[in-house]
């Protein structure tokens, strides 16, 4: 299957979070949405083909780690996602995925479901991405899955990103559509935003919104804004120039965010690092 990225973190988000796990970023969604954070896993896939085995082997790597987060892109459709999780239950891994809920489970091992169904605000612009607005419109709220969800017997968490006020009423009437009693400490609301300036807004109105319904406020990864940023300059670009095309991983740094791009074209160099920095918008070579 398509692999973007395997790294070792520490999960900043629900009910694990601070538990040091390995994620395994698959490549492809099934959504284009207009704020993802990960365009090099949905609007612009790439990535690595690896078996079951291999995938398994780098997990293995990290000898500490007992907790695996298959994520995307959207892992539900990524080719032997459940032969994955399958290897990784008989290893004893506690499995969290994280999905948007638009593919049903089918017996898929998994201990922690972390669905993040998606709202209105994150349609993509439909005057450039028509088709894409339609079927991501189509296919982003499908009710009859998030039950199999719910009623698979795995532990589960709601995450929705939440723009305006307003989309509280939105997502409010998708629980209740569902007819499961959803207890509010298992709903987390995040902040969308891609700067500083507008997720700091945000948190204010989204805390006291938290506050005053009983849902869960879920901080925005501190390198959120940054990846979005930099995957939007790859996006750029990579539709600047073909010669973009070899980008292959974004990892965090301290200073930004490094893209690896292994490629001849470089020169005698086996590989070439960039830094995305947050403020320039811009990349500088290493
Ligand atoms: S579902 Fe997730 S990975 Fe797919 S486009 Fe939306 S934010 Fe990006």
């Amino acid at each position: 299957m398509l692999i973007s990225e395997i790294f070792y973190s520490i999960q900043g988000e629900g009910g694990l979070a601070g538990v040091p796990s390995v994620f395994v970023r698959t490549s492809g969604c099934n959504l284009r949405c207009a704020w993802c954070d990960t365009p090099y896993a949905s609007w612009q896939p790439e990535g690595k083909p690896r078996t079951v085995e291999e995938i398994v082997v780098a997990v293995q790597s990290h000898s500490a780690a007992r907790h695996v987060v298959l994520t995307g892109g959207e892992p539900m459709i990524a080719k032997e996602i459940r032969e994955l999780a399958a290897e990784l239950k008989l290893l004893d891994y506690h499995i969290t995925i994280e999905t948007a809920a638009t593919v049903a489970p089918e017996g898929i091992a998994c201990d922690l479901a972390s669905l993040s169904p998606k709202l209105l605000n994150s349609a993509p612009d439909g005057t450039q991405h028509a088709a894409w607005r339609k079927k991501h419109e189509a296919t982003r709220w499908q009710p009859s899955v998030v039950r199999a969800w719910l009623d698979g017997g795995y532990g589960y968490q709601f995450k929705f990103v939440v723009a305006q006020p307003g989309d509280l009423d939105e997502l409010a009437g998708m629980l209740a559509s569902l007819k499961r009693d959803i207890p509010r400490d298992k709903v987390m609301l995040m902040p969308e935003g891609i700067t500083q300036e507008v997720l700091r807004a945000r948190a204010g109105w989204l805390g006291d919104l938290c506050k005053s319904h009983g849902y869960r406020y879920a901080p925005p990864p501190p390198d959120r804004a940054l990846r979005q940023q930099a995957g939007h300059v790859i996006q750029r670009l990579r539709m600047a120039s073909a010669t973009f095309k070899g980008w292959q991983t974004v990892a965090e740094t301290q200073s930004g965010v490094q893209c690896f791009w292994p490629s001849v074209d470089v020169g005698s160099a086996a590989h070439s690092t960039w830094h995305c920095w947050r403020q320039a918008g811009s990349l500088t070579s290493q």
